[in-house]
């Protein structure tokens, strides 16, 4: 009976989330949706992303967030959009209310929308919002074994980033293993290793993005 209910519940937010889909395409808007633990760094990675990529492409954010509005008050010094959702509690964004968030975001002004999922590494992998590609943050002091403790995000992301590789000596995360493991799971997958605080792998990953972007661009023209 509960599987019956949460079939159902997929089946509209994937309704909804094409919808979402058509209208980005049809606005030539690029969406990725970034997930990863509470404290993985995505907004820390988001906000270096901002930095560096602000005068090249106009970009907007929609920030996931239970309660606060913390995250977006940091996005928002960056002076692009931002959008706040608030889930009430609830772990995961869905198609509905990025649909909602988009409608108050200007999309013919808009080159790329980085959304921010909450903080979760369950069930935002199961409800497709209309993005391009998922990204994965996973954080050095998470633990190597969370690939396959996790399979499913890892699965569908395009690309897992390696967080706070700077701090990897102080761990007994193993890269190697890691690597092996998301490899095994999603054999396509991009692994790029970053530290916010060093910038390592910082430019690598924006590259990464805009290389994403303009083949959008290029696959519509
Ligand atoms: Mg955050
Ligand atoms: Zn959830």
């Amino acid at each position: 009976m509960k599987i019956q209910v949460m079939k159902n519940i997929l089946g509209e937010n994937d309704k909804v989330a094409d919808e979402n889909r058509e209208l980005f395409d049809e606005k030539n808007v690029f969406v990725i949706n970034l997930m990863g633990s509470p404290g993985s760094g995505k907004t820390s990675l988001l906000e270096l992303t901002l930095a560096k990529l602000k005068n090249k492409i106009k970009i907007a954010v929609i920030e996931g967030d239970l309660f606060t509005t913390k995250d977006a008050e940091r996005i928002e010094r960056h002076d692009v959009p931002v959008i706040q959702i608030n889930t009430a509690g609830g772990c995961h964004l869905d198609a509905a209310m990025v649909k909602h968030a988009a409608e108050s975001l200007n999309l013919d002004d808009i080159d790329l929308i980085i959304v921010e999922n909450v903080g979760n590494l369950v069930c935002p992998a199961e409800f497709d919002v209309g993005e391009n590609l998922k990204a994965v943050v996973l954080s050095i002091t998470e633990g190597d074994d969370k690939p396959m403790k996790y399979p499913l995000i890892f699965k569908e992301s395009k690309i897992a980033i390696l967080n706070k590789i700077d701090i990897i000596k102080f761990t007994n995360f193993n890269l190697e293993s890691a690597r092996e493991d998301l490899t095994t799971l999603n054999p396509g997958i991009k692994i790029i290793e970053t530290s916010c605080t060093s910038e390592e792998g910082i430019e690598d990953w924006c590259n990464w993005i805009m290389s994403e972007v303009r083949q959008l661009i290029v696959n519509k023209n």
